[in-house]
């Protein structure tokens, strides 16, 4: 499709629905500042290096074992100060009764997400020094190519290793979903290896859908809050949309352009590095774990110059994937009404302002979703 559809206003978001939605941008927002702050704190006024001396005292200078401790009092500190912010996040859901989850259970996976935050970060900066130190010349390269493995594994490994510590999940048992995924699958010349369903309604009354997995771990997932209040139709509509991600390979084509995106990551650090030594001179030697925060603070600025390309990437794909299910199922309505009543039950806006959207949002906004499927049956019929 070549032009944009026309918007349908109706029905108009609810106020509620806008300032829900406006309150947490600027979460995000306000996140994102203090990160940056805090980093450029740590590098201008030096604690950088004073938490590196500690690291090494406590680790009886042992570099391997300076560099986790490092990470981690590097992650406490982040912790520590987003703490009320992500408390913030919390009642946000619980006061526009998005959420039931109590305070107890919240902490629980807030433990939890900083402990599976802590292995990961340990094992890249682990990786990343490791390599800094053998191989000072071309570090960056393969640097690099360390990451892509480390991000394809983690890809392959999240539906079976990270998922499951936060949410139940079971292989679907309705017989009668089940068959209307395999004539979609079997009209796709394409098999899904598995459906499960995602206990979700523990924490979120919130209703979602994903494909997740690489390879064998490859499987749909979908929330129980979806399943209990959509027709069969509506979640045929939902899991040909998945499908489409599937014959479309956006996962494996999220990765390759994520893998171009560190590259250049990874040539960017080598040279702000260097830069810092031989203009600043500070952190003579790459091997120097105290300049972590600059390395973070690259990827994060060059991240966020990139979001509204990376953004664009991903509504494209969407809109691919919502192409594929218009032409998989019998007729576009279940479509439409699985996209309005998301919109309800997520609180999500109908029409976002055109900058939001492009900025932030990785899916199109559900009016725009909405006025393409009738567009489509339009053109179709
Ligand atoms: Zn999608």
């Amino acid at each position: 499709m070549s032009s944009t559809p026309a918007i349908n206003q109706n029905p108009p978001d609810s106020p509620n629905a806008r300032r829900y939605n406006r309150i947490r941008r600027w979460i995000g927002i306000i996140d994102f500042i203090l990160g940056l702050v805090v980093l450029t704190v740590l590098l201008g006024t030096g604690w950088s290096g004073n938490l590196r001396d500690l690291a090494y005292q406590g680790a009886f200078q042992n570099y391997t074992l300076a560099v986790f401790l490092y990470v981690l009092m590097l992650l406490v500190l982040g912790k520590v100060l987003g703490l009320g912010l992500d408390y913030y996040g919390f009642r946000l859901e619980r006061r526009f009764q998005l959420s039931n989850q109590r305070l107890r259970a919240w902490a629980a996976d807030e433990a939890k997400g900083f402990l599976v935050s802590l292995v990961i970060a340990t094992i890249l900066a682990e990786l990343l020094y490791f390599i800094i130190r053998q191989f000072p010349e071309h570090w960056w390269v393969l640097a690099w190519f360390g990451f892509l493995v480390v991000t394809i594994l983690l890809a392959q490994l999240a539906p079976v290793l990270l998922f499951p510590i936060f949410y139940k999940f079971e292989p679907l048992q309705n017989e009668e979903l089940k068959a209307r995924l395999i004539r979609l699958g079997e009209r796709a010349g394409t098999r899904v290896r598995g459906v499960y369903k995602w206990q979700l309604s523990e924490k979120s009354k919130k209703a979602n859908a994903a494909l997740t997995g690489l390879g064998n771990t490859r499987r749909i997932i979908l929330a129980d809050t979806l399943i209990d209040n959509y027709s069969a139709e509506e979640i045929e509509a939902v899991l040909a949309h998945e499908l489409g991600h599937h014959v479309h390979k956006h996962i494996l084509k999220g990765i390759a352009v994520q893998a171009g995106v560190t590259f250049v990551g990874f040539w960017a650090v080598n040279w702000v590095l260097q830069y810092a030594s031989d203009r600043w001179h500070i952190f003579e030697q790459l091997s120097d774990f105290a300049n972590l925060p600059l390395v973070v603070l690259t990827f994060v600025v060059l991240s966020f110059i990139l979001m509204p390309a990376m953004n664009a990437f991903s509504r494209y794909n969407e809109r691919e994937a919502d192409r594929y299910a218009f032409e998989n199922i019998a007729t576009v309505d279940p479509f439409i009404s699985s996209m309005n009543k998301l919109a309800q039950q997520n609180m999500a806006e109908r029409t976002p302002s055109r900058w939001v959207e492009w900025w932030f949002h990785s899916h199109p906004a559900i009016a725009r979703r909405v006025a393409a499927a009738e567009a489509w049956a339009k053109a179709n019929s």
